[in-house]
């Protein structure tokens, strides 16, 4: 809610993007007036949040759970991303088998490879809405430098154990013929992924976890929170098990600013392409496209025929400040839509409907972590680093047992119980993150120029491998 809004103007604005502007209106639901005694209190109504309190409630409906979100269901990540469903690891692969081996690194990618379809199951059998559209993801090279990295990347991929008949190389005319990408060398297509319009699905989620007995509140800020004791700014709720899955936001929790480094990823949207265009280019089976820049952009071309394309690059705002009202940095959506033009020549005269922005959180060591802390009986679940949508279903199926005290059918995996150290104080934080944004950057120029890009060697330690 923005400083200024009455309750009222809140509650007829949508929270920002595209996905909940173009969603039916709807009034939120009620703010927690009084004070509760529950099992488990929930703290932010994203995907973490409400899958959960969905697992949470299968697995024991007898369960008291409320989830408290500040604002609306979605308000954050959950509700402003680019909807690819993916079985990337939200994680740096390289790290879990440092730490944990290779079997468990390529169990964990296994989970997640196999969670694209049970995702696709659950939304089916629960009815969370329309089906994602599983038509793989496409990732076009333009440079060579690119098409070594897809390579390299489905080396990698398959040493971790996805399917090897998940990848196939497309050449250039392919890629042309199945999206209609102009100027490419080849690109890497991957499965399983769908696309899906998040907001839809989380609207859904939030009246299933209702049905099997949850509780919902919205515009109810939590503003304290202490061992089996949470504070909103109008009552108090008492619960053995708290559940901080408050993603980027968490950084604005006392003591909490060196959590995660949270980071802007910015979405470009155009009215629906004209049908002249849209015969041009094809890609009509909802494939997730993207490329593989230093600074990638993912994309999808919506069921209302909307091209909704993403990436990174806007920069990082000193002291951890994350982007609440969604507005995006005018240099970033520049170049996004430089891209459409300049991959999708046929695309150039779309009007831009909408632009928007939201905060990733990005821990120390890129890898996603959910447990509960026995002594306070606080949890965690986070740490997508963008990679979330598929994710967010795995870690919380993960956590509703060790909340019920009960062990993870599925034995430890590299997320359970981890704990990732911390990103290094201001202004050193500050200063990393300028110099990886600006390192990426300039590194796409070079290779889009045919030159190496040595300088990644200098942030290469910085960022997921
Ligand atoms: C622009 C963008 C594009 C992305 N694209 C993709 C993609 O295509 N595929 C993919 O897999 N992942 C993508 N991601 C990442 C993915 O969206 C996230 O990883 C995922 O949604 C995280 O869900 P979450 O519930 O943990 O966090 P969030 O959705 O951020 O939810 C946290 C919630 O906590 C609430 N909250 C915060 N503080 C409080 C408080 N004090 N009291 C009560 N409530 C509070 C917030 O309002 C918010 O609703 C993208 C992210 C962004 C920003």
């Amino acid at each position: 809610m923005h400083r200024t809004d009455t309750p009222e103007a809140a509650a007829h604005r949508p929270a920002p993007g595209a996905w909940h502007a173009r969603a039916p209106l709807r009034r939120p639901r009620a703010p927690l007036r009084s004070d509760l005694e529950v099992d488990v209190a929930i703290v932010g109504g994203g995907f973490s949040g409400l899958w959960t309190a969905y697992h949470l409630l299968q697995g024991d409906p007898s369960l008291r759970v409320v989830v408290l979100e500040r604002d609306v269901i979605g308000f954050g990540a959950s509700g402003r991303n680019g909807g690819w469903l993916m079985g990337a690891a939200p994680a740096d692969l390289q790290v879990w088998e440092r730490k944990f081996g290779l079997d468990a690194a390529r169990r964990a990618q296994g989970v997640l490879v196999d969670a694209v379809s049970e995702i696709a199951d659950v939304i089916a059998r629960d009815e969370l809405g329309l089906p994602p559209r599983l038509a793989g993801s496409i990732t076009i090279a333009r440079s060579a430098a690119e098409e070594q990295r897809l390579h390299a990347r489905r080396a990698a991929d398959e040493h971790y154990g996805w399917p090897a008949d998940g990848h196939a190389w497309l050449e250039p005319d392919e890629v042309r013929e199945r999206i209609g990408a102009t100027g490419v060398r080849g690109a890497l297509e991957s499965r399983p992924c769908g696309t899906l319009d998040p907001v839809r699905l989380i609207t859904k989620l939030a009246a299933r976890v209702e049905a099997l007995g949850g509780t919902v509140h919205e515009r109810s800020p939590v503003v304290s929170v202490e061992p089996r004791l949470l504070r909103t700014d109008s009552a108090t709720v008492r619960a053995p098990r708290i559940v901080m899955a408050t993603e980027a936001f968490t950084v604005e929790q006392p003591g909490e600013g060196r959590r995660y480094l949270p980071l802007a990823s910015t979405i470009v949207s155009t009215a629906p392409i004209p049908d002249g265009a849209r015969d041009e280019i094809g890609w009509r089976g909802g494939e997730a496209v993207g490329d593989a820049h230093h600074l990638f952009f993912y994309a999808q071309i919506t069921r209302e025929g909307r091209l909704t394309l993403g990436g990174r690059g806007a920069p990082y705002r000193l002291g951890s400040a994350v982007e609440h009202a969604g507005i995006a940095d005018r240099a970033t959506t520049d170049r996004l839509e430089a891209t459409i033009a300049d991959v999708w020549p046929a695309l150039a005269g779309v009007p831009i409907e909408s632009r928007w922005s939201g905060s990733i959180a990005v821990p120390r060591d890129w890898c996603a972590s959910c447990g509960v802390d026995a002594d306070s009986g606080v949890a965690w679940i986070g740490g997508y680093g963008g990679h979330g949508v598929a994710a967010t279903y795995v870690l919380a199926r993960s956590l509703a047992p060790l909340l019920r005290g009960e062990p993870d059918p599925l034995g430890p995996l590299p997320w359970t119980l981890h704990r990732p150290r911390r990103w290094e104080p201001e202004p050193i934080r500050w200063m990393m993150s300028q110099a990886i944004v600006r390192t990426l950057g300039s590194a796409d120029r070079l290779e889009a120029a045919g030159k190496p890009a040595r300088r990644m060697k200098l942030v290469e330690r910085f960022i997921a491998g």
